[in-house]
């Protein structure tokens, strides 16, 4: 698992997400539920936090089974 920092674009909540796969495949954008909205919308993917190694691997583009 790793944890993934997103942006409410239409609120600016911010919000983390943990998920067992890469988000950089959804290229920097994601539709969620925000609990702010109330309604799924559009979520910008700041970047992922946690595990940094993992992480590190992520956006240097190195492909590893979660
Ligand atoms: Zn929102």
């Amino acid at each position: 698992m790793t944890r993934w920092l997103l942006r409410c674009a239409a609120c600016g909540r911010e919000r983390a997400l943990e998920v067992g796969f890469n988000l950089l495949v959804f290229g920097g954008k994601i539709y969620l539920y925000c609990k702010s909205c109330k309604a799924n919308r559009e979520h910008l993917i700041l970047g992922c936090v946690e595990p940094a190694d993992i992480c590190a691997d992520l956006a240097s583009g190195v492909s590893k089974s979660a």
